[in-house]
């Protein structure tokens, strides 16, 4: 091990870079000059050398609340104490049950069962799971197809990347991608630039549904599954409507609807849901990321009581649904979800990312609009993408220098997507804070012109 610097701040470096093959990231660029953090706490990280680092990204759009806070600290410390593991497959206990409660009454509706997994790739792949069960259940096993959209992104699961929209991630698996289809995107540039919020045009993009239900027949369809706000490739908020028609179309042809809110649940769109904020209840919701502060690894799905209902019939001592992880609800993950539960009540995080989401628009607005280089900005809730110019023969190669500089000159932590830069902060921030986040992206656009 290397130590860098001299005073209790800073952290041992490992000498070996090479044996961590890292997830979605360029290895070779990021370990020819690594973007290491080892420590972190509220809204920023810092580095092993001890340098602050500005969160803006809440982790991976998960850290809500901030980083290492006491109350979710000490519950995963006093879990481990008292209970490290125990199985959930034919035996409980009870922090996953008071967690799935908690959960339930969240959610808007009668999204009331909450079943636990790990992610939110899992989350996904369970929720297609259970809507192709549900129809067999209810004798209609024809229903298999699954309806994604593109540029939708559920995680990297079979499942996930089957109705996900990101050529990137499935162009290589081929025919070990099951028999999809795509509803078209939302975004266009030309009638969408510069919008606060949702886009007013749009809606009429969710009819695309009939077209694949003439094409298919809705008796091979099982469930549409889309992300309310397009969050992985580039924020792409709901046009005005177009949720509530999507859920209209689905009613009309008997198909489920499953909401992906692995990111905009737990308070980043302003409400607890995305749901909720647009008035549209899915059949089944997927959630992860937020609901332990992302301080212990955690994911799930609430379904509609319609849907669980389906399973809860046959002898009762066989198991209804044919599913599950070992780590399913794992006695951490619970203890950290509570805890988290409580810390935004207590704090009133939800109502504070609600507050500050026109001071967040009007900042980010006021300071890169107009300037060279920015094609679009999109924003929702407390999220915010920046189109840039590419370089000329290079596509996401500025994103990634930007990034890059954004790290090592600006310290702040944003992600990319394309020639995109996407800051999405946790829920605690501040006016001055949001001021020179704008600063910064500012500067890293106008460096790397
Ligand atoms: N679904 C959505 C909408 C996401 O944004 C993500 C991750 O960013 C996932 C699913 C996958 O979650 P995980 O990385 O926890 O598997």
């Amino acid at each position: 091990l290397r130590v860098v610097g001299d005073d209790a701040a800073t952290t041992a470096i490992p000498n070996d870079l090479q044996a961590f093959w890292m997830p979605f990231t360029a290895n070779r660029s990021f370990k020819a000059r690594p973007r290491m953090v080892a420590r972190a706490k509220d809204l920023y990280y810092y580095t092993p050398e001890g340098k602050q680092i500005i969160d803006g990204t809440a982790g991976l759009w998960c850290s809500s609340a901030g980083h290492s806070r006491q109350p979710i600290v000490e519950a995963i410390q006093k879990q481990a104490a008292e209970l490290d593991f125990a199985p959930t497959f034919q035996f409980g206990h009870p922090k996953a049950f008071e967690l799935a409660s908690r959960i339930a009454a969240l959610a808007p509706g009668d999204l009331d069962h909450v079943f636990f997994c790990n992610s939110g790739s899992e989350a996904a792949d369970t929720a297609l799971k259970m809507a192709i069960a549900y129809w067999h259940a209810r004798g209609k096993a024809s229903k298999t197809r699954l309806i994604g959209r593109e540029r939708g992104y559920h995680g990297v699961g079979f499942g996930g990347i089957t109705v996900g929209g990101i050529v990137a991630n499935r162009r290589v698996y081929g025919s070990m991608l099951a028999g999809a289809d795509h509803l078209p995107h939302t975004y266009n540039r030309e009638k969408q630039a510069f919008s606060k919020g949702e886009p007013e045009w749009g809606a009429h993009l969710a009819d695309e549904l009939e077209r694949i239900v003439a094409l298919h027949d809705a008796s091979t369809i099982a469930a549409v599954m889309v992300e309310p706000m397009a969050g992985s490739t580039g924020v792409l908020p709901p046009p005005v409507g177009y949720l509530k028609r999507l859920r209209e179309l689905c009613d009309k042809h008997d198909i489920l609807l499953i909401f992906d809110e692995v990111i905009t649940g737990f308070g980043r769109l302003g409400a607890p849901f995305a749901s909720e904020r647009y008035g549209v209840i899915p059949d089944l919701m997927t959630f992860a990321k937020g609901v332990t502060n992302a301080a212990a690894p955690m994911g799930g799905v609430v379904a509609r009581k319609h849907v669980h209902d389906a399973f809860m019939t046959g002898p009762d001592h066989v198991i209804e649904l044919f599913h599950g992880y070992t780590y399913s609800a794992h006695p951490l993950a619970c203890a950290a979800g509570l805890a988290t539960l409580d810390l935004y009540r207590d704090e009133g995080l939800f109502e504070r990312s609600k507050a500050l989401e026109p001071v967040w628009a009007d900042a980010i607005f006021s300071k890169l609009k107009g300037q060279a280089g920015v094609l679009d900005i999109r924003q929702l809730g407390l999220t915010a993408a920046i189109d840039i110019e590419s370089w000329k023969d290079a596509p996401g190669k500025r994103a990634y220098v930007a990034m890059d500089k954004a790290f090592h000159d600006e310290g702040i932590m944003i992600r990319t997507s394309g020639d995109c830069l996407v800051v999405t902060p946790p829920f605690i921030i501040t006016e001055n804070d949001i001021a020179q986040i704008a600063d910064k992206l500012s500067n890293v656009i106008a460096s790397t012109a």
